[in-house]
C-alpha cells in the first residue's frame, strides 16, 4: 500500500531545500502510518478530529499529528492537548478557541493562518486584508496561548501549471509581508505550507517550508 520509492523520492527534494515533509494520511489505516513511521516519518497530516483521535491513541507518541482541515471550534478540545501544528486557521474565532482551550492545558499551540490563494470558490482561507485586520486586533494581540508561525495555502486545481506558480508566489508575497510588517522580531514565524501530491515541486521552488503530500505516498485515497 505505501509507496517506499515515492517516499524517499519526495523526501529527498523535500530535504534539498531544507523544508519538512507532512504525510498525509487521512483515509489511511494505522498500519500505513506505522510503515512510514519505521521508515522515519514522523509528521503526519490528519483532516478530522476523530480520525486524529483514534491514530494518535494507538500510534507511537512521538508522531507529531497536524491538522490540516477545516476545523469546528466544538471540536478543539479533543487535539489541543497533543496536537502539534494547526494549518487551517481561517478566522479569528477559531483562533480564539484555540487560545481557550490551549490556556486550560496550559500550552501555547503553533497554528498557521489559512488564505485563498486559489481561484476555487470552495477552497477556505482568509484575504489579504482579513488576515492584516486579524494581526492589527487587540483581541489577536491579547492571546498568549497560541502562536502563529507561519501561512497555509491551497493552490487551484488545475493543469496549469503557471496558475498554480502564480498561486504560490502569492502565498510567499504574503509571507514575506507579515514577515516584515507583524513579526519582524520573531523567528518562529517561519512556515509556508503549500504544496501536495500534484504540485508540491513548484510549491518547493516556490518557497515552501512544509509540503502536505497524501495520495503519492499512501496511494489514492477512496472515500466511501
Ligand atoms: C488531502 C489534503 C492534502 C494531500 O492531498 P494529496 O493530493 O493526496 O497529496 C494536502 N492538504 C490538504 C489540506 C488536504 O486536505
Amino acid at each position: 500500500m505505501i509507496n517506499k520509492e515515492n517516499y524517499h523520492l519526495v523526501l529527498n527534494r523535500v530535504e534539498s531545500k531544507e523544508a519538512n515533509l507532512v504525510a498525509v494520511s487521512k483515509t489511511k489505516p494505522k498500519e500505513a502510518i506505522q510503515v512510514l513511521y519505521d521508515l522515519g516519518q514522523r509528521i503526519f497530516g490528519e483532516n478530522k478530529v476523530q480520525e486524529m483521535l483514534d491514530k494518535q491513541e494507538a500510534l507511537p507518541k512521538d508522531i507529531k499529528w497536524h491538522m490540516i482541515g477545516t476545523l469546528q471550534r466544538n471540536k478543539v478540545k479533543y487535539i489541543i492537548d497533543f496536537v502539534s501544528l494547526i494549518h487551517s486557521v481561517d478566522r479569528f474565532k477559531l483562533l480564539k478557541e484555540i487560545n481557550k482551550q490551549a490556556k486550560k492545558v496550559n500550552r501555547v499551540v503553533d497554528c498557521l493562518l489559512q488564505f485563498h490563494i486559489a481561484d476555487e470558490q470552495t477552497k477556505f482561507g482568509l484575504s489579504y486584508e482579513e488576515g492584516v485586520a486579524l494581526l492589527e486586533s487587540d483581541a489577536y494581540k491579547a492571546l498568549e496561548n497560541v502562536r502563529i508561525v507561519g501561512l497555509m495555502g491551497m493552490a487551484t486545481f488545475t493543469e496549469d501549471k503557471n496558475q498554480v506558480k502564480r498561486e504560490f508566489e502569492t502565498l510567499y508575497s504574503y509571507f514575506k509581508k507579515f514577515q516584515q510588517d507583524f513579526f519582524a522580531d520573531n523567528n518562529s514565524f517561519k512556515e509556508v505550507s503549500m504544496g501536495m501530491s500534484g504540485d508540491y515541486e513548484i510549491a518547493l521552488d516556490k518557497g515552501s517550508t512544509l509540503v502536505r503530500v497524501g495520495s503519492l505516498l499512501f496511494g489514492a485515497r477512496v472515500y466511501k
